[in-house]
């Protein structure tokens, strides 16, 4: 007998994301299949190995932990200790966790089917065949699911569905892919699809309604479906009629849709995708990912108008992969909402709100108890960044850079709001939750504090909220009877920024955003402070000018353009420029000279931006936020960077102690241009440019006056990915280093996670 082979036994420490990730059964299913003997279990730092057998065989397993683990995991580090062979396991076991309730994850994130579950849903033979429902313990839905910790099936709205013999068994068997997955189920005991009239009518169940669901919107109907973390609206993506009557019905709304299409092949077809930007839509994690359009794409005009860039996503349930199977072409996958209401996540508010705008509806009984958006992620020259963390991203914690002095709650801003709560290493960001403006928003903000503090067992000794008073997220933390740490916005932003990338500051800060209250009572937006995570000083800001009508401004940009034209040009060359504008332009004009209530001072880089696009003719109203920006950003990168123009340096006035970037002449020389007739790209080309090079200036010199080598770029404004390129390029060349947002929200989404960062790792006294 050959008995060369010796015996070894190693232990593993295995460090990263690990828990709640089917790392256990892994370990056992590869302990197994390699004769190995042993143990391993969950402790607080992640996962511990035990093995014994012969050396080649722990070899070959601490080589699978190490660089084949299972997909929803990341391995950050794996400790290999040798210890004397022990020769007394008993085969390979998985033990309780150490401290199963402690777990720094309690919760993974929402996943998509993986290859092993498809493969079940397209085999004839196989019992979950064409099975909406089908998951595992590498896939499915986790976060949206879960009413409580410990991650178990009764705290999950799984709870109502008791597991048939089969599910049982699979459930039971450490050996099975499907050990403990905690949505388990099959078409003899799980939920099952319901299709419906707008009216409530019951049409079909089952395999049945999926039938009828797909020829419905084969033949162009609208259909709303049941996802994962809400509904969406669905249609024939290359239908225009379909796209267009889906436009008509969610009236007033012209944001682009989303495009599902059933695979990465499908969508090289609609954009330009490069390696990383095909990971990111493959991902498990399953994001939007906005991307350029190929100009040959062969989708319904409706779909994203006047936009160089797509929305795609991939099938992310069984479900999705199904319907786009039976539909073979692309669909739009909207959020099922009107615009800015939330996303329908219960079937009764579905009927209520989707009904009107949809042909039939495909529910499931499911129920959602944490509604989630899609994740948006937009690929820029320079990196993915994510736009609206949501759906497959939260509540996946981030880390802090030193230990949280406190148990935390942030509760954001206003508009795009989300919720963060922060304890020792970590600050986790709840789902996107929409602008608070709205009731329905308000109910999912409480719940989603509730439900934060409760998994990650936060009791907050401080709540951090915005300075604005007129904010439901500000009014509810002065209500909520606990010690309170107001941040100013801008702050925040630039915290944000300082908390992504783990670096402590201080920096300079450049915070340019929409609109957020000032130390002074003014309305910032285009900020250059000097910031770390517990103090800032504000040592620049773009020219302040009156915001003529207030919210109504943000409506309509071409308020602004008055505003910025009075202040540039003088009265009478604004009247001129007003008249091409609106026919209200003299009862702004008065408003701006006025300086009164209605018209309060702003130095908003997003407010001058809406003025210059709406100065160029590109847009004088909107119907979501951001769209003017979004679409001026467009036309200048129809130009390439080199070839827009010099519209010179722009002045900057440092009498009164802070510098004041003044950007009038640039307003005055897009009139001028306009006037000549330059073609709108040219000009909106040339604005980028000189604004950017103006800010990457100043910044630059206020970080060489304040001895800092660092500047941080923030605010919803940097969602530009023309302006961030000129500034960060201008700042580059001078040597600094630049950080700029990729795995937080540049904009209103990230305040939260600035604030949490500030209440947790700051010094203030509290
Ligand atoms: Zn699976
Ligand atoms: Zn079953
Ligand atoms: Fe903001």
């Amino acid at each position: 007998m050959l008995t060369a082979v010796p015996v070894q036994r190693r232990r593993l420490r295995v460090r990263g994301t690990v828990q709640g990730v089917g790392f256990r059964p892994f370990v056992y299913r590869h302990a197994l299949a390699l004769g190995l003997s042993g143990h391993v279990y969950n402790d607080n730092q992640g996962v511990l190995v035990e093995v014994e057998g012969p050396a080649p065989a722990v070899a070959e397993l601490c080589r699978v932990v190490a660089q084949a683990p299972p997909p929803l995991s990341r391995v950050d580090a794996v400790e290999s200790t040798e210890l004397p062979p022990t020769g007394r396991d008993v085969g390979f076991v998985i033990r309780a966790s150490a401290e199963e309730g402690a777990a720094a994850v309690p919760v993974s994130v929402d996943t998509g089917t993986c290859a092993e579950c498809l493969a079940d849903i397209r085999d004839p033979t196989n019992r979950r065949y064409r099975y909406p429902f089908t998951n595992c313990t590498n896939c499915g839905p986790r976060y949206t699911i879960v009413r409580s910790v410990p991650y178990d099936r009764p705290a999950t709205t799984m709870a109502a569905f008791t597991m048939c013999a089969d599910c049982q068994r699979e459930y039971d068997d450490p050996a099975d892919r499907r050990f403990h997955a905690q949505p388990n189920a099959c078409p003899a005991c799980g939920p099952r699809l319901l299709l419906w009239t707008s009216a409530g009518e019951r049409l079909a169940e089952g395999d049945e309604a999926l039938r009828r669901a797909t020829r419905l919107l084969a033949e162009g109907s609208v259909v709303a479906v049941k996802g994962i973390g809400g509904f969406h609206l669905a249609t024939d993506a290359t239908n225009e009629a379909a796209v267009a009557e889906l436009r008509r019905r969610k009236a007033r709304d012209e944001k682009p849709f989303a495009v599902m299409v059933p695979d990465v092949a499908a969508a090289r077809e609609l954009c330009l995708l490069d390696a990383a930007t095909e990971a990111a839509l493959v991902s498990p994690r399953r994001p939007i990912v906005l991307a350029p359009r190929r100009p040959e794409a062969v989708l319904a005009t409706g779909v994203a108008p006047g936009l160089p860039e797509l929305g795609l996503l991939l099938p992310y349930s069984p479900l999705h992969h199904l319907l786009l199977e039976g539909v073979d072409r692309p669909l739009v996958m909207t959020s099922g909402n009107r615009s800015d209401e939330p996303i329908a996540h219960d079937d009764s508010d579905a009927f209520e709100r989707l009904g009107p705008l949809v042909d039939a509806l495909l529910t499931h009984d499911r129920a959602i108890h944490i509604r989630c958006d899609d994740t948006v992620l937009r690929r820029t020259p320079a990196r993915l960044q994510l736009v609206r963390r949501s759906r497959g991203y939260a509540p996946e914690p981030l880390p802090l850079l030193t230990k949280a002095r406190r148990h935390v709650l942030a509760v954001g801003a206003e508009l795009k709001n989300t919720v963060a709560v922060a304890k020792d290493t970590m600050v986790v960001a709840s789902h996107h939750l929409g602008d608070l403006e709205h009731p329905a928003t308000s109910s999912a903000f409480f719940q989603a504090i509730h439900h934060l503090c409760h998994l990650y067992g936060v009791t907050p000794e401080v709540v951090a909220h915005d300075l604005h008073p007129e904010y439901l997220s500000t009014k509810w933390a002065l209500d909520a009877d606990l010690p309170t740490l107001g941040v100013q916005h801008h702050h925040a932003h630039v915290a944000s920024c300082l908390a992504e990338h783990e670096f402590a500051g201080p920096v300079l800060g450049v915070a340019f955003d929409g609109l957020g209250l000032g130390l002074d009572g003014t309305l910032w937006g285009g900020e250059f402070l000097v910031a770390d995570l517990s103090r800032f000083e504000r040592v620049g800001h773009l020219r302040a000018v009156p915001l003529p009508g207030g919210a109504a401004a943000i409506r309509q940009p071409w308020r602004m353009a008055v505003a910025w034209a009075s202040q540039a040009l003088g009265a009478d060359d604004a009247a001129l420029v007003g008249a091409d504008l609106d026919d209200r332009w003299p009862a702004v004009l008065g408003l701006v000279h006025s300086g009164g209530p209605h018209a309060p001072l702003t130095t908003s880089a997003g407010r001058l931006f809406d003025a210059a696009s709406a100065l160029l003719g590109v847009r004088r109203t909107v119907s979501y936020e951001g769209q003017a920006a979004i679409e001026l950003e467009a036309l200048a990168r129809t130009i390439a960077l080199e070839e827009a123009p010099d519209y010179g340096p722009l002045e900057v006035d440092r009498s009164e102690g802070q510098a004041v970037l003044d950007p009038g002449a640039l307003v005055a020389r897009v009139v001028e241009e306009r006037r000549r007739g330059t073609a709108a790209p040219v000009v909106a080309a040339g604005f980028h440019r000189a604004l950017g090079e103006a800010t990457a200036d100043l910044a630059a010199s206020l970080a060489e006056e304040h001895g800092l080598a660092t500047v941080a770029l923030s605010g919803g404004v940097f969602q530009n990915a023309r302006l961030t390129q000129v500034v960060e390029d201008g700042l580059r060349r001078r040597g600094f280093a630049v950080l700029v947002h990729s795995a937080v929200p540049p904009n209103d989404g990230g305040i939260s996670i600035g604030q949490a960062a500030v209440a947790a790792v700051g010094d203030y006294e509290g």
